[in-house]
């Protein structure tokens, strides 16, 4: 029996857990669905990735309302993603911040990917009709870095170079050394690589791992808690995005199609990682743009929703 496509068969609801990191961090997590960051300031809450829809993210407001009554002024885009954005109108932001490597994302192919997400994964999108009209537009932008002052608190916007998407920001408090990482790090679930670059990264990684961080919210998965953990995350992430990028590689190198380097790469992988949420999910996808990165496409091509049912057909079909 072939495989159900994406994540359409995945429908078991998954247990929330609100845990406090630091003075100031507190990650929302949910066994290996999308998780949202919140930071606590001297004067004002900042939100970390939004979920999903406005419903979704109504269960995160009354969270953070459980242990603050500070307004929640700002919402971070660690990337473009839906699964990510369209939770954003829930907490009436003053501002919606993103790397301009986002927005321009955003710009490029936000409304594909968001037909495209909401096809593979309809648990993740509850309530998808309160999800308003068009995209979620960042209302500032920035290069690089930015640093915002929560009062007395440092908050760090860095982009630390490509790796789950070329506009990848991470969140880093100096004085609590939390990081909020976005996809960049997964724990006990499978990195989706559809739009990544591969080559870059494992460095990217790397460079996360010199900030020292002492606790890592994760993309999806647990918190990580103290510095092995958070090494362990790291190492984790790095070694799937490496090994499955040298697979892809040395198939396509041999002049092998991508049907049998997916066959292939899977077989490979599957012993170490096979237990990682969404393995069988993310796998068609990391494959197809691994090959493109080791072939001819030094860019992510647009997912749409009719690609996505082609390339599930080509490979597993
Ligand atoms: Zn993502």
């Amino acid at each position: 029996m072939s495989k159900a496509f994406a994540s359409q068969a995945d429908l078991e609801e998954k247990q929330v857990s609100f845990t406090q990191l630091s003075d100031h961090a507190y990650a929302y997590t949910a066994e290996g669905d999308p998780n949202t960051g919140v930071v606590i300031g001297d004067d004002a809450v900042m939100v970390i990735d939004t979920q999903a829809t406005p419903v979704m993210a109504a269960d995160v407001i009354r969270r953070i309302g459980e242990v603050t009554d500070k307004p929640i002024k700002y919402v971070v885009l660690s990337h473009y993603h839906a699964v990510r954005v369209l939770g954003a109108s829930a907490y009436k932001p003053q501002h919606i911040i993103a790397s301009q490597d986002t927005r321009d994302l955003i710009v490029e192919r936000g409304e594909q990917d968001k037909a495209s997400e909401i096809g593979r994964f309809p648990r993740l999108f509850r309530n998808v009709e309160s999800v308003p009209p068009g995209l979620t537009w960042p209302t500032i932008t920035f290069k690089g870095e930015m640093t915002l002052w929560l009062g007395k608190v440092e908050v760090k916007l860095l982009q630390l170079g490509r790796g789950h998407t070329k506009g990848d920001t991470v969140v880093w408090l100096p004085q609590d050394r939390v990081l909020f990482s976005g996809d960049l790090v997964e724990y006990d679930a499978t990195p989706y690589a559809g739009d990544a670059y591969f080559q870059d990264w494992p460095q990217t990684l790397d460079n996360i791992a010199a900030l020292k961080p002492r606790s890592l919210v994760p993309g999806r998965g647990a918190a990580l808690q103290g510095e092995a953990e958070v090494a362990k995350g790291l190492a984790g992430t790095k070694a799937f995005v490496s090994e499955l990028f040298a697979s892809v590689k040395a198939g396509a190198s041999a002049g092998q199609d991508l049907r049998r380097v997916y066959r292939e790469t899977v077989e490979r992988l599957k012993p170490t990682y096979g237990g990682w949420v969404i393995f069988d999910h993310c796998l068609p996808f990391d494959v197809t743009r691994a090959y493109d990165e080791a072939t001819q496409y030094p860019d992510p091509r647009i997912w749409t929703a009719e690609r996505d049912q082609q390339m599930w057909a080509s490979l597993e079909g």
